[in-house]
């Protein structure tokens, strides 16, 4: 076990912030955890859970002689939050974020740091649909990326600590820049996401008998939908709303392929049904051979939940 920080904040003990929070507990990486939940229930979940040893409902006194503050709150809190802990943080205090857009998490706690204090913005590439501390676990990360998006004069030290913290919970680190993370992220978790909730947001508009036949043969794929579309309402709000641009763009593409593929079906054009469905079977191989299928994720929340019994 190595500590790398003596206190520890994390401003939002829901998901993400709770399995950080039990990752540097298990591998020991802050002597003193400090979280922050507005809810009374949450607080009392995480000390329960011993995930924090400390839990409060205010962000600056979380912050205050923390040596690294985790920024884990909806993309669209994370400035009003960091104008709240600026004047009470340390000289050389790391501040560091798991928020799935970058581009606008930056413009939004940037200005409002002191030039002393030190940001690594960053975002954990795993999760689940699940919300809130019960549903955190360590192992989230296993296996996953993780996205370092720092300016070209961040501290580096700074940089380097948040890369092992990361690394500790068995992510493989990456850096980029935002507005790259923000394109990518768009196309392969964004947009996904917005058909998703669109599918079963439409059947969700059908009428009641086919409603339920819905439900009934959910398995011919509609389930897989309805798992995304189960996501958190805010954080996803958040994300359209401040990756906007990139997600206009991709949808856009994307608008364009599904006429295509409209206009395929139409005119009966098998062949080029199929060119397209092998060319996705191969992405999906190649997905699996990165071992980055959702299948591990679920064996790891079916071995936790095993555990808890
Ligand atoms: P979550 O389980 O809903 O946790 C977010 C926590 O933030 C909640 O427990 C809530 O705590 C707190 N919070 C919400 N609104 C707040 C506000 N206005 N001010 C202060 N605190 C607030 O969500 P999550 O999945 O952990 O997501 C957290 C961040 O991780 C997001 O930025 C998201 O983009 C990023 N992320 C999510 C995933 C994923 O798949 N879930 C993956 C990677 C990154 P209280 O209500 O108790 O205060």
């Amino acid at each position: 076990m190595t500590q790398l920080f003596q206190k520890a904040a994390i401003i939002g003990v829901g998901l993400i912030g709770s399995s950080l929070a039990r990752v540097l507990r298990q591998k020991g990486l802050a002597a003193r955890i400090v979280g922050v939940s507005r809810s009374a229930e949450n607080r009392e979940t995480a000390v329960t859970l011993g995930i924090a040893d400390e839990m409060t409902d205010d962000a600056a006194q979380a912050a205050k002689d923390a040596d690294v503050v985790f920024l884990c709150t909806p993309v669209g809190a994370v400035g009003s939050v960091a104008k709240r802990i600026a004047p009470v943080l340390k000289e050389g205090c790391i501040v560091t974020d798991v928020g799935s857009v970058k581009t606008a998490v930056i413009e939004a706690v940037a200005p409002e740091l002191p030039p002393y204090a030190r940001f690594v913005p960053a975002h954990p590439v795993a999760g689940t649909e699940k919300s809130g501390p019960a549903n955190g676990f360590a192992e989230l990360f296993e296996g996953r990326w993780c996205i370092l998006t720092p300016s070209d004069d961040a501290d580096e030290k700074a940089v380097a600590l948040v890369s092992r913290v990361w690394e500790e919970a068995g992510m493989k680190v990456e850096r980029m820049t935002p507005e790259r993370h923000d394109t990518v992220m768009a196309l392969v978790s964004h947009l996904p996401h917005l058909i998703a909730y669109t599918i079963v947001g439409t059947a969700a508009d059908l009428e009641e008998q086919t409603k339920e036949d819905v439900i009934k043969y959910s398995a011919g794929g509609f389930r897989d939908f309805t798992r995304i579309a189960g996501s958190d309402p805010v954080m996803w709000r958040d994300i359209f709303l401040s990756n906007s641009d990139a997600v206009l763009n991709v949808l856009q593409r994307f608008s364009e392929d599904l006429t295509a593929l409209q206009r395929a079906i139409r005119w009966k054009e098998g062949d080029k049904l199929e060119d397209l469905f092998r060319r996705t079977r191969n992405i999906r191989r190649r997905v699996i051979e990165a071992r980055q299928d959702q299948p591990e994720n679920e064996k790891l929340l079916l071995k936790r939940s095993a555990r808890q019994k």
